[in-house]
């Protein structure tokens, strides 16, 4: 990764100042979105430590590990699109290139808790 590299999110600033500290931990995501947007850029770096570190332990146990690996890094992860956003509830569009090239687009509405200062992926639903 260079130095001058965009963050995966779209946010325009370089990763190292984006995402990439939340996800070495450097820094905590301050906002449901700070974290969704860091959870896509951990899917487009294929750090499926952190996806696992930041679902909320509840749900913990019905993603499994593995799968998160595949759907990571099958897909190239292209861009981000939030859609709208509360607290707790992220809508986004994540383009795409799936195993066979083809543009793809995943939609979901994501939902977070905050534990003990941190934010926590609960689940998704997929956008209508
Ligand atoms: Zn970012």
């Amino acid at each position: 990764m260079s130095n001058e590299a965009q963050c995966y999110c779209g946010s325009e600033l370089d990763f190292q100042e984006c995402c990439e500290k939340y996800i070495l931990g450097y820094e905590t995501a301050p906002s449901a979105l700070s974290l969704m947007k860091s959870r896509y850029a951990a899917y487009a770096t294929q750090n499926v430590a952190y996806l696992m570190k930041t679902t909320q332990d509840a749900t913990r146990r019905f993603y499994s590990q593995d799968e998160i690996l595949k759907w990571a890094t099958e897909n190239q992860w292209k861009r981000l699109e939030i859609i709208h956003f509360s607290e707790t509830i992220v809508a986004f569009k994540a383009h795409f290139l799936d195993s066979q090239k083809r543009m793809q687009i995943h939609s979901e509405k994501s939902v977070f808790v905050k534990e003990d200062g941190h934010w926590f992926y609960v689940e998704g639903f997929e956008l209508d």
